[in-house]
């Protein structure tokens, strides 16, 4: 049998446009950008081309695409940059986040915060962003708030554009950082719809090449002279990111945006009733030993699944073995036997959410994959349950 891919949100296969310009880029236009000479501008120009269509992508009508080597470091670019960028920043700034992010954005907040900076938490129990607390813990000493505008894990979605709102309201240094790596083309978002000043994305989510990714960055926070570059050195991309940029990648990048911007809504509309199909099927043919998780406002393409009195690693591994590609938890962090701190965060039990497994969907899954699936899911747990 086919394999099935219901792992989409941990990384996507490359698409035939994405790779063509890849391998076009690295045999024909393989000059170093900083060069002056033809194959330098060539080089050049095909920088410039990815970066109208990762703006276009994103609905910026403004701003800058700092190219980098993927989501992880962009969510750095953003957080460091951000709170090292002034000096009365790293005398007290407060820095602002959900609980349940992804570790390369809760990480870099837990090393500031050991030198020195204020971090607070805001609760997203139940999937939702808790607007309340967030307007009692910003304050005038807030120099930034990073959230998601998509958990990867539970595919809530937060409400970022009121966060942004009320950020502005209580702090004039308040800057809104989103990593959208799991919204990004999935569903409609613009800088202004999100009240955005940093938007972080990834290029291996939406059928580019892996080890790439960017940050958008708001002209008025450049001006500003609001971040600070990590890499220095050559002076690449304004400064903000040194070192020879990975062209091919890039503009590989560039082109699985413009193709996934063309489908985007045929897409997310067969995610979507392949979403519905899911839980149908799931409640009907596995009924109370399957706990489906359904935040009040999610997106379609993720959906987490408390198999009730089973270790997630051990369905994980059962679905694998039938060729059948699932995650629990984050892909990132698997090796690690860390308990979802995103799970936590929703309100889950540390068995409840030891016991999780994430599906995530893309255009490219069929209903028989989903049949396929839940007939395997229901085999294991009537061996597994049986044995037990
Ligand atoms: N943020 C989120 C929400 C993610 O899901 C991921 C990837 N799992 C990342 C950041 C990291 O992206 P990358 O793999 O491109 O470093």
């Amino acid at each position: 049998m086919k394999d099935i891919y219901f792992d989409n949100s941990a990384t996507t296969r490359i698409c035939p446009e994405a790779l063509a310009v890849y391998n076009e880029v690295s045999t024909t236009h393989f000059g170093n950008p900083s060069s002056r000479h033809r194959l330098g501008n060539e080089a050049a120009e095909i920088l410039k081309s990815a970066e109208k269509e990762v703006l276009a992508a994103l609905g910026a009508r403004e701003g800058k695409i700092i190219f980098t080597s993927g989501g992880t470091e962009s969510n750095n670019l953003a957080i460091f940059g951000r709170a090292l960028a002034k000096e009365r920043f790293r005398r007290g700034g407060k820095l602002l986040t959900t609980a349940g992010e992804h570790a390369s954005v809760s990480t870099p907040l837990a090393l500031l915060q050991s030198l020195g900076f204020q971090r607070a938490e805001i609760s997203t129990l139940g999937g939702v962003f808790d607007l309340k607390m967030l307007e009692r813990e910003a304050d005038k000493s807030t120099v930034l708030l990073s959230m998601m505008a998509v958990n990867n894990e539970t595919g809530a979605v937060y409400d970022a554009l009121t966060a942004s709102e009320i950020l502005r309201e209580k702090s004039p240094d308040g800057v809104l950082h989103i990593d959208a790596t799991q919204s990004f083309m999935k569903i409609p978002f613009t800088p202004k719809s999100l009240g955005a000043d940093m938007i972080t994305v990834s290029s291996h989510k939406i059928e580019g090449p892996k080890g790439v990714g960017a940050l958008w960055v708001s002209s008025a926070l450049l001006k500003n002279k609001g971040i600070v570059p990590l890499a220095v050195g050559g002076g690449q991309q304004d400064g903000l990111r040194s070192g020879t940029e990975n062209v091919p990648a890039i503009a590989a990048f560039g082109e699985a945006c413009r193709v996934y911007r063309e489908r985007m809504k045929e897409r997310g509309k067969t995610v979507s009733s392949l979403r519905n199909y899911l839980i149908g099927k799931c409640q009907e043919e596995l009924g109370a030993s399957v706990s489906l998780l359904l935040p009040p406002s999610a997106v379609s393409h993720i959906l987490n699944m408390e198999i009730v009195g089973l270790k997630s690693e051990t369905v994980l591994n059962d679905l694998s073995g039938r060729g059948i590609y699932v995650s629990s938890g984050s892909a990132c962090s698997t090796h690690k036997r860390d308990i979802s701190p995103a799970l936590l965060a929703y309100g889950k039990r540390e068995s409840e959410a030891d016991s999780s497994i994430r599906v995530s969907l893309s255009y490219h899954n069929t209903k028989e994959e989903i049949d396929c699936f839940v007939a395997a899911l229901s085999q294991i747990i009537a061996t597994r349950c049986k044995k037990k």
